[in-house]
């Protein structure tokens, strides 16, 4: 394609996208397909001969479009926001026009310079202090791909900086034995990013118990410590979350970072979706004890309308990094002059994308007061639907509403509010997903679309409340999703009184790999919470699927098959998003 081309197709591919987001309120909000439907559509080899733009557009209509979740669409409440908005799609289209590769001064400098610069300008708009600042001097942030490749990084560097020191007590003792001594803390409500980290980095992860406000505690941690100390393990890195992934709730920063500066251990804040909040000085309050952090992530592409990937990473100490993840063993004493702003040893690729400029065009687009008003309507919506369920006697919220995230079930039953979810997954009238918060099933219902308004809470308050109404007046077990809602069943459905654990899942399907995975899960963890974003537990036409492709001989007995086994909650809750 040659520039007189793309001019013609990038104008009307641009028309498109507005066309798109000014029409998606019309579309259902999930599609309809089964897995597996696009290789119905698609040939199975790669054409040959160059194809028309046109034609490839045709395909996006009949065979893309269809199997797209909607993650802008009004209606869509699941997981976290996917930030969003023109002028960050406009600063990815220059940066992918641009096409440099980011990883030293040398290799682009803008792309570089930008890049500190916004870091700074977002550290300061959150309120950290300057040692976290590349103005500061010893600290500084970058842009990373992802909050998961934030934590691992800060485990790494906590590890190599754990290793080094004990082999300058222990020259002899080999790398592998000082590794399997470390230990790193998280609460049980941490993302399973944190555990992968763990994994990845090859040490012990202990995941320790909330208060009653779901948030994890000093004196919680310390207990923990002094046990791993006497059992000879050395605790090393603590990963502690601002906002965690299921219900929104908060780790004491202050006294967790008295515990690691106390106990010499690197301390870690996974900040994903909160963070973005911070930019509000009424939310600032939770960053108290951050004198005590060594390292913090957030992402912009979650709540502050940048599209992903824009995951911001503080660090105090940015020669630890640097050390911890070059090659170089000299790189440190090269001082050379861009050694400063030299991002090759800050992530696990070397390769960076200039995501700097889509974050620079939203900033400047929006200023730091239009991005707080932003963040304070998302909040005020989510309030808003916390008086609206709080209002009905059948349902509770469950966990402070901090920000924009509301957990509410039916009172008492998980069974029930798991069939309430599956049913509204259905009509495809909205989506959200569950969490488990202390063995009780909860809806997550997230406030996402960059311009939510009132009157799109009121619609999902209204078709939730229609869609249990209905629930409630039939009888579960012949209860059919696919009678029109303005049809409803009047039989009655008294006899539903449980509040068994998942029912549906623990008769359903069970895969023989994911036998000893529950096995592992088990042994290693007892999850109380987790969130879910395993489709098998919310989407019946996944569930359908992999059932009808496993057939008979790995299906449960309700199923008509040999091999059933109960699981517990936690098989079906250990995918965390
Ligand atoms: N940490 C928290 C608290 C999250 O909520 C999430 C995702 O929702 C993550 C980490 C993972 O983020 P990413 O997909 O950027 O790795």
């Amino acid at each position: 394609m040659q520039s007189a081309e793309f001019r013609k197709r990038g104008k009307e591919l641009v028309d498109y996208i507005a066309d798109y987001m000014d029409t998606l309120h019309r579309r259902r909000v999930t599609p309809e397909v089964e897995p597996g439907y696009l290789s119905e559509l698609l040939p199975k080899e790669a054409p040959k001969k160059p194809e028309e733009f046109n034609d490839i557009m045709k395909d996006v209509d009949r065979a893309i479009m269809p199997g797209i979740t909607h993650w802008q669409h009004p209606n869509f409440h699941a997981y976290f926001p996917a930030g969003n908005s023109y002028p960050s799609i406009l600063g990815d289209m220059l940066s992918n026009a641009i096409g440099c590769i980011g990883f030293s001064w040398a290799a682009s400098p803008a792309c570089t310079e930008l890049e500190t610069i916004v870091m700074d300008w977002m550290g300061k708009m959150i309120g950290l202090p300057r040692e976290f600042l590349h103005e500061g001097g010893d600290g500084g942030g970058v842009i990373q791909g992802s909050a998961s490749e934030c934590v691992l990084v800060s485990l790494l560097v906590a590890r190599h900086l754990a290793i080094r020191q004990l082999k300058s007590r222990l020259p002899y003792t080999e790398d592998g034995i000082l590794l399997s001594k470390l230990v790193a803390y998280s609460s049980k409500l941490a993302h399973s990013c944190v555990e992968k980290a763990g994994m990845i980095g090859f040490v012990k992860m202990r995941q320790l118990d909330v208060d009653e406000n779901f948030a994890l505690r000093g004196h919680v941690l310390e207990r923990a410590i002094e046990e791993d100390r006497r059992l000879g393990l050395i605790p090393f890195f603590v990963s502690g979350t601002l906002g965690t992934t299921a219900c929104c709730s908060f780790d004491n920063l202050a006294e967790l970072g008295e515990v690691c500066a106390n106990e010499n251990i690197w301390f870690h804040v996974d900040a994903a979706y909160a963070g973005n909040a911070l930019i509000c000085p009424e939310f600032q309050h939770l960053l108290k004890g951050i004198e005590k952090v060594n390292s913090i992530n957030f992402n912009t592409n979650k709540w502050l309308q940048v599209n992903f990937d824009c995951s911001l990473f503080w660090v105090k100490d940015k020669d630890a990094l640097t050390m911890a993840m070059t090659v170089d063993p000299l790189y440190l004493q090269h001082k050379h002059s861009d050694r400063a702003i030299d991002f090759r040893h800050w992530g696990i690729p070397l390769s960076r994308r200039f995501r700097a400029l889509k974050l620079w065009f939203v900033i400047r687009t929006y200023g730091v007061d239009g991005l707080q008003h932003r963040i304070r309507e998302h909040c005020r919506l989510a309030k808003l639907f916390e008086t609206l369920v709080s209002g009905d006697n059948r349902f509770e919220v469950l966990g402070k509403v901090t920000m924009g995230l509301v957990c509410f079930r039916l009172k008492g039953n998980n069974s029930l509010t798991q069939k309430l979810l599956k049913i509204i997954n259905e009509s495809g009238k909205l989506h959200m997903v569950p969490a488990l918060i202390n063995e009780h099933y909860v809806i997550r219902f997230a406030i996402c679309a960059e311009n939510a308004s009132q009157e799109d809470i009121r619609f999902a308050w209204k078709t939730i409340s229609i869609i249990a109404t209905d629930m409630l007046a039939r009888k579960l077990s012949r209860y059919d999703s696919n009678i029109p809602l303005d049809n409803p069943s009047t039989e009655s459905f008294a006899d539903e009184e449980d509040d068994e654990v998942f029912p549906e899942f623990d008769n359903n399907i069970i895969f023989d790999n994911q036998r000893c995975n529950l096995q592992r899960a088990r042994l290693r963890r007892n999850l109380f919470l987790k969130m879910v974003s395993d489709p098998k537990s919310y989407n019946p036409r996944v569930l359908k699927s992999l059932n009808f492709e496993l057939g008979p001989r790995h299906r449960s007995k309700s199923l008509g098959g040999t091999d059933a086994m109960s699981l517990s909650p936690d098989f079906y809750f250990g995918t965390s998003i």
